[in-house]
């Protein structure tokens, strides 16, 4: 018998009803949006009669819908039908009982099978009915989402019904309306984390080991300090406090005194710092940096302007830098950085009597356009899309290591745009 099964011409768009109406149009046929959880309720309502008829009515839509004669929607009510007078023996069996008439061995084993027996259509019609559905989502442009075995797996409960339901008002242009799903499978995370270890860690009787790069709070190394001024002149929220001599020192192998600044005074007022970071970027001489430290909290907002001494207590809980991320860039040449900012520290001293060689002042210079003591940027920056041998490389490799997988990808399009961006100068250059 030849099969008159549709080509898909069908577009989601067509499909697609305005909230509100009950009832979507395809191709001049008409089919039913309904309340999943109504049509379960109504099931049972019913004493069963309406799983007969959604039945009924979910084949006769896939029928029309697919365009499939083969598909018979009477015969699958009448599936439905069968299967659910599966107690009925049972239930003869115990009334027999019950009123003291001997049922025998026989007798229940008869009933045992025939509620093994006569489930089988039903099961069998609620399986092929949810690879309609399946069928239909196809033809309507959606991914398959319908699960015929798990619809077996429900149809005891008839909650086949409502699951199904949900899987066609997709293809009528309904959003997943399945109630209660949403709350099931809160509760499964729930179950899932209930069963597993607790990873709660007990602070503060255990401190937790944060990361390198943790932004805890700002530390200074006060020997490596020169006084430059440049991370007080940074600072946006003018919140780092310097104070400072000159002290004049006399070579031991003679020439002429020179004179050094001598720190006497490094404060931060956490009060007021917003904690960029810009100070510890633009220091040149590593004296500043991110300790993981975070347990610095006051009573009182003043009690937050922390002297050196404090500063330099920080310093001894900064971690070793963490290793260079795959693809970047190495660190440039330290000559480069102290090029423009060493000879402000040390200042050569006249000699008594005469005149004041002419040295570049080692006081803030408020002419300095602010951004000197930064790295230098680029200057023409190369816009390049991500090399995508490279990102699927890293990614295979971070994913290899076992990095989790929202890591492994930053770092690939990192790499992948580095990459890029090589072969970009380098090309052009
Ligand atoms: S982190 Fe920012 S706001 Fe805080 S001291 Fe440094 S430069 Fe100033
Ligand atoms: S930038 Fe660095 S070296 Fe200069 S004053 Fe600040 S902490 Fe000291």
């Amino acid at each position: 018998m030849a099969v008159d099964v549709r080509e898909p011409e069908v577009r989601p768009h067509e499909l697609t009803a305005p909230d509100g109406l009950r009832y979507a149009e395809v191709d001049g046929q008409r089919y039913r949006r309904r309340n999943p959880a109504g049509a379960w309720l109504l099931v049972f309502a019913s004493l069963m009669t309406y799983a007969v008829v959604w039945q009924y009515r979910a084949n006769d839509e896939a029928r029309r819908f697919l365009g499939d004669r083969t598909i018979t929607p009477a015969l699958s009510a009448l599936a439905v039908m069968i299967g659910l007078a599966a107690p009925v023996p049972l239930i003869v069996l115990l009334v027999l009982a019950l009123t003291g008439t001997s049922v025998g061995l026989t007798g229940w084993l008869l009933g045992a099978a025939a509620l093994v027996v006569i489930p089988i259509p039903l099961i069998v019609s609620v399986y092929r009915t949810g690879g309609r559905i399946s069928r239909m989502q196809e033809r309507a442009g959606l991914e398959p989402s319908v699960s015929p075995l798990l619809g077996v797996a429900l149809s005891p409960a008839m909650l086949h019904v409502p699951l199904y339901q949900s899987e066609l008002n997709l293809i009528w242009g309904a959003p997943r309306s399945l109630p209660g799903v949403g709350l099931i499978k809160g509760l499964l995370v729930t179950l899932k984390h209930l069963l597993q270890p607790s990873i709660t860690q007990q602070y503060p009787r255990e401190k937790p080991d944060l990361p390198a790069r943790t932004r805890g709070v700002i530390a200074l190394k006060p020997e490596n300090c020169t006084v430059c001024w440049k991370c007080s002149k940074e600072c946006p929220d003018w919140c780092i406090y310097i104070e400072s001599h000159k002290e004049t020192h006399e070579p031991a192998s003679g020439g002429r005194a020179r004179s050094a600044k001598v720190l006497d005074r490094f404060a931060i007022d956490f009060a007021l710092c917003m904690y960029c970071g810009i100070c510890v970027e633009v220091c040149p001489f590593d004296a500043l940096f991110w300790s993981p430290e975070f347990e610095y909290a006051e009573y009182d907002l003043l009690e937050l302007l922390h002297e050196k001494d404090r500063l330099r207590d920080w310093t001894y809980k900064v971690k070793p830098p963490p290793e260079l991320e795959v693809g970047a860039e190495p660190e440039p040449p330290e000559e480069e950085e102290e090029e423009d900012v060493a000879p402000a520290s040390v200042t050569p001293i006249a000699e008594p009597g005469t005149a004041a060689p002419e040295q570049p002042a080692a006081e803030p210079q408020p002419e300095q356009p602010a951004a000197e003591g930064r790295p230098a940027e680029p200057a023409e920056r190369v816009e390049v899309e991500p090399d995508q041998a490279t990102y699927e490389r890293v990614l295979q490799e971070q994913l290899d290591a076992g990095v989790n997988p929202r890591v492994a990808e930053g770092r690939a399009k990192a790499a992948a745009l580095r990459a890029a961006r090589q072969q970009a100068e380098g090309g052009g250059g």
